[in-house]
């Protein structure tokens, strides 16, 4: 008897206060209220992340993002954006070596193609 009035009382684990409501799959989830709140949270962030956020990031994303080295290997756009001689330590074989790291981000190879 005890156990089934335990398995009623289950409280919302987030406010601690409402009934829990009890998911089929997920089983024991948070509240009507909680799940309202958690629901409007996340629309606000979502609205937040794709409007103004993106655009400020991208900017900073854009210039911030050649790097001379990725993944251990030397980025061509980022010689051609920059030259060599910003880079310390850099040889030969690393220049030969070089590659377009940023071919998949269409952006980027617009940097390094810069009219002069
Ligand atoms: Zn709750």
């Amino acid at each position: 008897m005890s156990k089934n009035k335990n398995r009623q009382c289950h409280k919302c684990p987030n406010c601690n206060k409402n009934k829990a409501e009890i998911d089929p799959v997920f089983g024991i989830i948070l509240c009507k209220k909680c799940q309202d709140e958690s629901k409007k949270v996340e629309i606000n962030r979502t609205h937040e992340f794709t409007s103004s956020s993106i655009k400020g990031e991208r900017k900073e994303y854009a210039a911030s993002m050649l790097q001379p080295w990725v993944n251990g290997v030397l980025s061509k756009e980022y010689i051609e954006a920059y030259g060599t001689s910003k880079l310390e330590g850099v040889t030969k074989k690393d220049i030969k070596n070089a590659k377009y790291v940023y071919k998949d981000l269409p952006r980027h190879h617009k940097i390094g193609d810069s009219r002069k």
